[in-house]
């Protein structure tokens, strides 16, 4: 007779994946599930949003709703995320009823930068030099130890530039302090880049490992603008941030995707700038470049099944389309889809707000340069 505990820990297809979030990353991961027959239950505060329009199931409701939250993990198989600032105690109360996956560790390391920081420091990972900040005297204290020009940075909920505040003089110190609401922050240092990279990590239930990248990322306003794929970085550097990357992913126990952004500076260091133990918007060229993406690895690794390969099948560039390009009337699709080796993805999104993101062109060439120069092109041509 089978026993219950003879049955493989894997889920197979045809299981129900729930997921704490509802956006494009949730809407993309989605659509790699669906592509090998598993469900998905998205969870969110969100109507009308690019994952619950394509998931079979959808709740929506606060994440500090326990009720709601123990009802959701019930209901599924397993509980993954799309955004690292899920709040724990969600994480914490599915995880008496389902396996979650990254677990609420993970979480709780990179939702605060200091803490951040600080495990970075633990496992001998170099970042920008910091100090913490929580009033008005630390951070003038904290000026006089990390230098100028310096940025800085809430611990909490900062992302694409927000909560971040730049200092050049310490006389910016006063109106930078009220810019952040006078919250606890980060002073890091402001350093000299060379270029951004990622490094994309898939880790298994067995703690198999997969990498993509390193992925030059260009960033306009703060925000995510352009991904190549291979970064044009050396061989020894490119080495050392998947060492780095695999170390992160291994010290945070992570199951399922995550994505390590680096500065390269002038100088040729390679410091950490952010952990994103989840999939990535510079990841996002995966879907087209690579053999298995990002969003199937995620499908793969919290259902504990083997990972796929991850070889580039040709260089690839992704620019991301923001709500800006709607400014003068609905873009000129046709252009971009008229283009050979662009693809175009939009994320069902009805309000083109000005930097929201709203989908990505993806452009597969011969070489890095040519598919950064087609997608810059194909996003050209659709509001010219
Ligand atoms: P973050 O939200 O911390 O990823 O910052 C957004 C972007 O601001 C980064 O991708 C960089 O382009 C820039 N930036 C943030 N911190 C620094 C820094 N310490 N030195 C130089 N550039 C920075």
């Amino acid at each position: 007779m089978p026993h219950a505990t003879d049955r493989p820990a894997n889920l197979l297809p045809g299981a129900m994946l729930g997921v704490f979030g509802s956006g494009q990353l949730g809407r993309m991961f989605a659509l790699a599930a669906h592509e090998l027959g598993f469900r998905v239950h998205v969870f969110s505060p969100e109507a009308d949003s690019p994952a619950g329009l394509i998931a079979e199931q959808e709740t929506i409701a606060d994440y500090d709703d326990r009720r709601a939250v123990e009802e959701f993990a019930r209901a599924v198989d397993v509980v993954t995320l799309e955004f690292e600032n899920v709040p724990v105690v969600a994480l914490e109360t599915a995880a008496a009823f389902v396996p979650v996956r990254p677990g609420p560790y993970a979480l709780q390391m990179v939702q605060d930068r200091l803490r951040e920081k600080e495990f970075l420091r633990d496992i001998s990972v170099a970042c920008a030099p910091f100090a913490a900040v929580d009033s008005l005297a630390e951070f003038r204290a904290a000026i006089e130890q990390v230098g100028l020009p310096a940025v800085l940075k809430t611990r909490r909920m900062g992302y694409d530039g927000k909560g971040q505040a730049a200092i050049h003089d310490s006389d910016d110190a006063e109106p930078a302090w009220r810019q952040v609401d006078a919250v606890p922050c980060v002073l890091e240092q402001f350093v000299d880049l060379r270029r951004e990279v990622s490094v994309l990590i898939a880790r298994g239930l067995d703690g198999a490992r997969a990498y993509y990248g390193p992925i030059a990322n260009e960033h306009s306003n703060h925000i995510l603008d352009v991904s190549v794929l291979p970064a044009p970085c050396g061989e020894a550097t490119a080495r050392q941030a998947v060492d780095v990357a695999n170390r992160i992913a291994d010290a945070l126990e992570v199951v399922g995707i995550v994505c390590i952004e680096f500065f390269e500076t002038t100088g040729g260091e390679l410091l950490v700038n952010e952990i994103a133990p989840r999939p990535h918007n510079s990841g996002h060229l995966t879907i087209d470049a690579c053999i298995t993406s990002q969003f199937e690895q995620q499908v793969r690794a919290i259902c504990g099944l083997p990972l796929g390969a991850t070889d580039p099948l040709r260089p690839a560039a992704m620019a991301n389309l923001l709500g800006d390009l709607w400014q003068a009337g609905e873009p000129a699709w046709h252009r971009a889809l008229a283009m050979s080796g662009v693809r175009l993805h939009l994320y069902g999104k009805r309000d083109p707000r000005p930097g929201r993101k709203m989908g990505h062109l993806t452009a597969l060439a011969d070489s890095p340069t040519e598919a950064a120069a087609l997608a810059r092109a194909a996003r050209n041509a659709l509001t010219s």
